[in-house]
């Protein structure tokens, strides 16, 4: 491609809203441009590294036996009224309405439309197992849409689900996949750790998270110093047993008056467990506000603790902080960072909490009389604690350390969850009919972009691993008035191109000083220079990643570069 006829907008500034380093240089180097919050287009060198991704996804997609389609963005509420999801979602289910004011949503997965596609063109176990993935684009209204493409509103995924009739043939595709994952970020030159994650409520079993490493990373990784254990906190905190926890959640169980309820009743009303409560709880009761854990994902819980924390039990220096800390939903977005200007006032967080969560009379959730303090002991929580690097394993092995990462990829086993809801049956050999037993699988092929810009880069700029490398070669005529340097960049353009690399020449007529500037900032893997010596052709050539220089003799140009 001749960078006269492409579009590549650097810009010389950081620009003012980006945090991270990934994003200020997509933004930089002219692979994105914004549109809205959240909202990124993917300019030409953008989507050739994205086409890069997505072929390596493809290839290791069809190796693990899975056929490749393309569902609807655009999806009726009823589906989603079927699972049961249109309700519990919550805000981050992007909805609207057609003209006839039927409702829709934008996918922000694809478990119901491929679940009803499914039960209607696979009814016999003869079909089974099978498993379906397409890369397309998702919509979730994002909270905090953020870091660039890391958490977009509209952003690219590879989802795959898997369908069967055994635990068995469920295990071996889970197992296939995790492979395929693991090929996938290793080619895409991630440093990455494959994580035990917490399955929440949506009913599955196993499930297990991809994380780059990265300090940018959203999620905390409890790991062991000399074990494989390697767990999303939020999981890590159910693997870990400490006593304390298990002393107080006795303590929360045993008051049992008649006619009240309990703690343990009302988490059974809540759907889930009492543990998740009371570690909810502990969020607003240790003297330093260092870490608020948002525990469970039942909507239920959504409802009833928003707002929990009302304004009366924290004091701010922060008010953007704050309103984000009253607003916490209960959903599992791990644990959050306290501002030290925050000051928690535990009890009477405590008593608010304990009233969002016990003294609901909201459409819905009716349990009434269940006093704190009374029904069950309140001061207690204080003593609850957290996984802390220095902690024993939970497997016994070695001490826990921390490492921040970012999550790539998602396999999960969902068992019949939706199927169930959404009676997808398939027929077996006698006839009989079963829910399928299912399997999903995320990556987010956006997020993975600017994971490795995460990963690799210097102070000048981008450095693209060959494989994601949207041109392997930028080949640079320095002056392109010169007829020798012309002649000899032109020749070599087509030579190279001729032996399949993908070649970026910069034909413009712009100072060396910007075209070196812009090369190193969009970081192909290997600059080669057509300057001074271009009539007793010589060129010269440099790795980005290393920057390490070598003059070149023309007709040694293909050895060097292979
Ligand atoms: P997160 O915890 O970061 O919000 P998630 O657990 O909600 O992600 P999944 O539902 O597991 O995401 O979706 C599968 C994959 O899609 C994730 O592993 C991630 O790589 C990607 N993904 C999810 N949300 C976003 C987003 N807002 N922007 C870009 N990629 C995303
Ligand atoms: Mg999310
Ligand atoms: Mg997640
Ligand atoms: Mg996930």
């Amino acid at each position: 491609m001749r960078q006269s006829m492409t579009l590549i907008p650097t810009l010389r500034e950081l620009p003012s809203d980006a945090e991270i380093k990934s994003h200020q240089l997509l933004l930089r180097a002219g692979f994105i441009k914004q549109i809205a919050s959240g909202v990124y287009s993917y300019l030409p060198l953008a989507k050739k590294a994205l086409d890069n991704i997505e072929q390596i996804v493809r290839e290791e997609m069809e190796k693990a036996g899975a056929a490749e389609l393309l569902l609807p963005a655009l999806q009726p509420a009823e589906l989603w009224q079927d699972s049961g999801r249109w309700y519990t979602y919550g805000d981050e289910l992007m909805r609207m309405h057609d003209r006839h004011d039927r409702s829709f949503a934008l996918g922000p997965t694809h478990e119901e439309v491929i679940t009803s596609i499914v039960s209607d063109g696979v009814p016999s176990y003869k079909r089974l197992p099978i498993t379906l993935y397409q890369i397309q684009t998702k919509f979730r209204d994002e909270k905090r849409p953020r870091f660039g493409l890391l958490r977009g509103r509209e952003f690219i995924m590879k989802d795959a689900y898997s369908f069967h009739t055994s635990e068995e043939s469920l295990d071996d595709v889970y197992l296939k996949m995790y492979q395929a994952y693991t090929n996938i970020f290793t080619r895409c030159g991630l440093d990455f750790r494959a994580v035990l994650a917490d399955s929440g409520a949506i009913g599955g079993k196993d499930t297990q998270e991809f994380m780059v490493l990265s300090e940018i990373g959203e999620d905390t990784i409890a790991y062991s110093d000399s074990s494989s254990y390697a767990a999303n906190i939020e999981m890590a905190e159910v693997n870990c047993d400490y006593e304390k926890s298990a002393e107080l959640e006795k303590e929360l169980t045993k008051v049992d008056t008649p006619g009240q309820k309990t703690i343990a009743e009302v988490s059974d009303f809540l759907d889930v467990q009492a543990s998740n409560i009371i570690k909810s709880l502990v969020m607003i009761v240790d003297e330093e506000p260092v870490m608020v854990l948002v525990r469970g994902d039942h909507e239920l819980n959504d409802i009833k603790v928003k707002n929990a924390l009302d304004a009366d039990s924290v004091e701010f220096a922060d008010e953007d902080h704050t309103k984000e800390l009253l607003n916490c939903s209960f959903g599992s977005i791990g644990p959050v960072n306290l501002p030290s200007s925050l000051k928690i006032i535990a009890d009477k967080a405590v008593e608010s909490m304990m009233n969002a969560v016990c003294g609901a009379n909201d459409d819905d959730c009716h349990y009434v009389n269940v006093v704190p303090g009374r029904d069950f002991q309140v001061e207690t929580y204080a003593d609850i604690r957290f996984i802390q690097e220095g902690d024993p394993s939970p497997d016994g092995k070695g001490t826990i350390r921390f490492a921040r990462g970012i999550e790539v990829g998602h396999i999960f086993k969902l068992g019949t969850t939706y199927s169930e809801a959404m009676s997808a049956k398939y027929l077996d050999e006698n006839g009989k009919s079963h829910p399928y037993i299912m399997g999903c699988y995320g990556i987010g092929v956006s997020r993975t972009l600017a994971a490795v810009a995460e990963q690799f880069n210097d102070e000048n700029g981008l450095i693209w691993p060959t494989n994601i490398a949207p041109y392997d070669i930028h080949l640079i005529p320095v002056n392109m008035k010169d007829a020798a340097q012309e002649e000899l960049a032109e020749r070599l353009y087509n030579e190279l191109k001729g032996h399949r690399f993908n070649v970026l020449l910069d034909d413009r007529n712009e100072r060396p000083g910007v075209k070196f500037k812009d090369s190193d900032l969009i970081g192909m893997p290997v600059r080669v220079t057509v300057g001074k010596k271009a009539a007793e052709g010589i060129v010269e050539v440099k790795i980005r990643k290393t920057g390490e220089m070598q003059e070149v003799k023309v007709e040694q140009l293909l050895d060097v570069l292979t």
